[in-house]
């Protein structure tokens, strides 16, 4: 029996890339005031150029933050906005951690904060691809430690014997016609993406390989799933089969 994961809030991740704007914010502006009278010796002019600079930078990170803010709430968002916005991610996302880590949360929580934040943001887009153009993405670690066969070269080499859920994706496989990988890690999985040029992946992962993989391939959609560590890290993991095929399903509707 898989215990399973608790499902996150989407405000942590919010709260915590706010108070990290702030921070940002103000660390700017110390920047300014600390440089301000060495800058000044050199020319009058130099005050003013760096601090329209760093305030044209907080304002364009302060803007994507607003759109992703625009986009939970369900308002329209011109994709200018969606694309500040998951720059205004990748220069936050450090400092949201660090700040959440003063704040006692643990790494993992605001990670799987951020992936239902992602995820969410990509589900609004509705979607919809031709089979052939999703790839489903998953590490070898979910393959039966003892099995012999060589999965990562060929998913079909699987014997279906119910030994892992490999065979589980195979069956996803052949009953909609998505692309499946497993792959042996980030440098494998990004070669996959390149040669098979997918429209969206469905990434299976941890909480650390989700959220670096969701920002590494930016901009192609990813719906990131979790997976089960019953066995501890890398050993043996487990998918919720059904999450898997619904989110199969909500990429292919009409797209078959
Ligand atoms: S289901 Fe496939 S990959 Fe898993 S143990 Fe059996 S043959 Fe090996």
């Amino acid at each position: 029996m898989i215990e399973a994961i608790p499902r996150p809030k989407k405000r942590l991740f919010l709260a915590l890339i706010l108070a990290s704007l702030v921070v940002a914010a103000l660390s700017g502006y110390g920047i300014w005031r600390v440089s301000f009278p060495g800058l000044a010796n050199i020319s009058e002019h130099l005050p003013i150029l760096l601090g329209c600079l760093l305030a044209v930078t907080i304002l364009l990170i302060a803007t994507g933050v607003t759109g992703i803010i625009l986009a939970i709430l369900g308002l329209p968002t011109l994709s200018f906005f969606q694309e500040l916005a998951w720059s205004a991610i990748n220069l936050l996302f450090p400092l949201a951690i660090r700040i959440g880590k003063l704040l006692d949360f643990e790494k993992e929580r605001v990670e799987r904060s951020f992936i239902e934040v992602s995820n969410y943001l990509i589900k609004k887009k509705h979607i919809h691809i031709k089979a052939e153009n999703l790839l489903i993405l998953t590490p070898h670690c979910i393959q039966q430690e003892s099995c012999p066969h060589k999965i990562t070269r060929d998913i079909q080499n699987c014997r279906l014997c119910g030994g892992c859920q490999v065979g589980d994706l195979l069956q996803i496989q052949r009953k909609y016609g998505v692309h499946v990988a497993v792959v042996t890690g980030g440098t494998l999985a990004r070669k996959v993406i390149k040669t098979l040029r997918p429209h969206a992946v469905l990434a299976i992962a941890c909480e650390r390989d989700l959220t670096s993989g969701i920002q590494d391939v930016f901009p192609l959609p990813v719906i990131g799933i979790l997976n089960y560590r019953p066995n501890g890290p890398c050993c043996n993991t487990r998918i919720d089969v059904v999450q898997v095929e619904d989110a199969v399903r909500a990429f292919i509707q009409n797209g078959k």
